[in-house]
């Protein structure tokens, strides 16, 4: 139970915006508090330091050119956070009740473990999850990088997906892009769709059709995903006639939506997009309430990168210790 005075400020989520928006704040002297969460399955890992803890190699944030792990990176945030007194809790919070004057009556945070937590500012940076299709040996070859990923910018250069045959789950424009993205090295592309039309828009279908190497299959689900150490193939069963098939493949990319990790705000009247991400003025991190600010991709869902998510928790922490310098809290 923290039972002590309400805090500046709090940031939950421990992704590339949460631990960028406590370097900023921390070196504000706001002396941030950063919620991290308890690791677990839900159904695939979901672990403090977010998507990334799931990304092998990272090529494309600026400033590492011999590229970096997804881990090592959010461990060096993390560092860098706590080398400017940010303090580090691993819980999770569950429910929260957002004070309409949050300088008087401070915003109260309900965690799983230690109680209620009080805060005159709060920065949600809980990011989201990639859906996963929920099979047991996609799960096991994700977790120990055995070619299957949910983020084909992420891993999709790597060399191991070099002028192989690889598939791409989903017809949305996410599963385009990933999919067009890696018909620059894969042999051959396949996206594996459940129905008989895309669901994304014409320009990023046929940016992929045009393509030479792109294939799509229709009407066929993924039940299963062979390999021991590495992924082989993918059985497939037809969505009409229920025939199953073979497909052999080296990588597998599923890109069948994100999910916002906002559940534990129901109720708290923040709020949200049609589809569940935090909704926030275009070029800042203001939620619709006062002293609520957010950051990532839990408020992003076009981006999704660690370098934009890294940005808005920067901008969020500036917003934060404005907007607690103009009421007077210090
Ligand atoms: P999405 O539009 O929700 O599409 C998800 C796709 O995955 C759908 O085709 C869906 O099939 C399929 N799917 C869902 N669950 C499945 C399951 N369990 N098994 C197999 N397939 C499954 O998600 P998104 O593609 O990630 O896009 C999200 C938003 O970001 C969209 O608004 C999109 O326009 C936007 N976006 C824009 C860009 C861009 O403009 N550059 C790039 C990426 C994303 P059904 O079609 O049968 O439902």
């Amino acid at each position: 139970m923290d039972t002590g005075a309400p805090h500046k400020l709090v940031i939950i989520g421990s992704g590339p915006a949460g631990w960028t928006a406590a370097i900023y704040a921390a070196r504000a002297q706001l002396q941030p508090v950063v919620y991290i969460g308890i690791p677990k399955q839900d159904p695939g890992p979901v672990l403090p330091g977010g998507q990334l803890m799931l990304t092998t190699e990272v090529e494309n944030y600026p400033g590492f050119p011999k590229g970096i792990t997804g881990p090592e990176m959010m461990h060096d945030f993390q560092l860098q956070a706590e080398r400017f007194g940010t303090r580090v809790v691993q819980d999770d919070v569950v429910r929260c009740e957002f004070s309409p004057d949050p300088v008087k009556v401070p915003h109260t945070l309900h965690t799983a473990e230690n109680g209620i937590v009080r805060a005159h500012s709060v920065i949600v940076a809980t990011g989201a999850v990639a859906n996963w299709i929920g099979l047991e040996n996609e799960m096991r070859l994700a977790r120990s990088g055995g070619g299957v990923s949910a983020c084909a910018v992420c891993d999709g250069a790597l060399p191991p997906f070099r002028n192989q045959p690889l598939a791409v789950v989903g017809g949305g424009d996410t599963a385009m892009e990933e999919a067009t993205y890696l018909t620059k090295f894969g042999s051959v592309v396949y996206v594996i769709h459940r129905r008989d039309s895309l669901r994304a828009s014409k320009i990023m279908q046929e940016r992929f059709l045009s393509r030479p190497n792109a294939k799509v299959l229709w009407n066929k689900r993924v039940v299963d995903v062979l390999g021991d150490k590495v992924i082989e193939a993918v059985m497939l069963e037809d969505t009409v006639t229920s025939e199953r098939s073979r497909l052999d493949v080296r990588g597998l990319f599923v890109a069948i939506g994100h999910t916002p990790a906002t559940k534990f705000l129901a109720g708290s009247g923040l709020e949200l997009t049609e589809k569940g991400y935090l909704a926030l003025n275009r070029r800042d991190s203001y939620t619709n309430l006062p002293g609520v600010f957010a950051a990532g991709d839990v408020s992003d869902e076009h981006y999704r990168q660690a370098v934009t998510a890294a940005g808005m928790g920067c901008v969020a922490a500036l917003d934060a210790e404005r907007w607690l310098a103009a009421q007077g809290v210090d």
